[in-house]
């Protein structure tokens, strides 16, 4: 089996080495595609040195390869993805049923063993089956999808309403999707120009802050509303500080990129217009099923998103390609090699 361990900052190896058998409450799945992410991206330039390196990767389809003491309901052959997430069962959070915001949580490809692994040992209650008719290529953006699932669940968006979205990487991108297939309409602000190419390509109204007056702009837009909900995706100072000024009174302010450092917030505009601010925060298991449902049902245009699959000695190309911001998505073949 091959291996794409990270090593420090910069560097990562790819190794082979003997596949485990799948311990007990363990399934072992044949890893067909990992797609990587901004998060990788993070822990290739060394930013969560904190955490232990391990093999990263957490956006991944495959199929069962053999099952460990114990588990029931999975069958060889069986596609099936994984929720990167491990937790406590026991702190308030987990208690409460809100075990992915749990106190203790360890996430997989990151803290754990992840994905990039041609054959992958995972605890049996986080790998989740999925329908025959799905394309285990289309299956590896499921966890993604399943981050803009929940991101707009925990909006509350409904049909008719305007949603606008700051920052059009892959995660933007597919809040808009999920945002208009609910029946919303959407609005996405990205500053990059390829990035806001790509956007408009997928068939949503965009602007760029270069260019216009956002505030101002989505006024009009808004018929002087406001937007009934803002995701702030980008992570950025700027956005974080535009985004109440672009919600309508009682809207509400979904957080969703990952702000590295406490940021000014327009409070003065949160206490006149009654905003809701919401933090959301990876995804639940529903959220993963729905994702899973909305890539079945074509709703995700998955070769408009995947710019790229390489084989897993590519992993460093890849990460290059990503770090260029010149692709969307970009999926790791691990099998490819594996035949030679
Ligand atoms: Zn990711
Ligand atoms: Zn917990």
């Amino acid at each position: 089996m091959t291996t794409v361990t990270y090593m420090g900052e910069g560097a990562i190896d790819v190794r082979r080495s003997e596949p485990k058998e799948p311990g007990a409450g363990e399934v072992q799945v044949a890893v067909a595609y990992t797609g990587i992410c901004g998060t990788d991206l993070h822990i290739l330039r060394g930013h969560m040195d904190h955490r232990s390196p391990t093999i990263i990767g957490h956006e991944m389809s495959g199929n069962v390869s053999a099952v460990g003491e114990g588990v029931d309901g999975f069958e060889l052959g069986d596609g099936v993805t994984v929720m990167p997430l491990a937790w406590c069962g026991a702190c308030r959070a987990c208690r409460d049923g809100h075990n992915h915001v749990c106190h203790n949580l360890e996430f997989v490809g990151i803290d754990s063993p992840g994905a990039l692994q041609t054959t992958w040992n995972v605890p049996a209650n986080i790998v989740i089956p999925l329908p025959a008719a799905i394309p285990l290529r289309d299956a590896a953006l499921v966890e993604p999808v399943a981050v803009a699932v929940h991101d707009v669940n925990r909006s509350r968006l409904m049909a008719g309403e305007r949603a606008v979205i700051i920052g059009g990487g892959p995660i933007g991108a597919l809040i808009g999707v999920v945002a208009r297939d609910l029946g919303a309409e959407v609005l996405v602000i990205e500053v990059d120009r390829e990035r806001q190419a790509n956007i408009a390509a997928l068939g949503f109204s965009t602007i760029n802050p270069l260019d216009v007056d956002q505030v101002e702009w989505v006024e009009r837009w808004s018929d002087g509303d406001g937007a009934d909900v803002v995701f702030e995706v980008s992570g950025s100072a700027p956005g974080i500080l535009v985004a109440t000024s672009l919600a309508r009174v009682r809207g509400r302010v979904v957080v969703v990129g990952i702000q590295a450092h406490a940021q000014p917030l327009d409070l003065p505009r949160v206490f006149w217009r009654e905003l809701e601010i919401l933090g959301a925060r990876v995804y639940t298991r529903e959220d993963f099923v729905q994702a899973i449902q909305l890539i079945a049902e074509g709703t995700v245009p998955v070769d408009a998103i995947v710019s790229r699959v390489v084989p897993l000695e590519s992993t460093m190309e890849a990460f290059a390609a990503l770090e260029s911001g010149k692709a969307m998505k970009i999926l790791i073949d691990c099998q490819a090699s594996e035949a030679v």
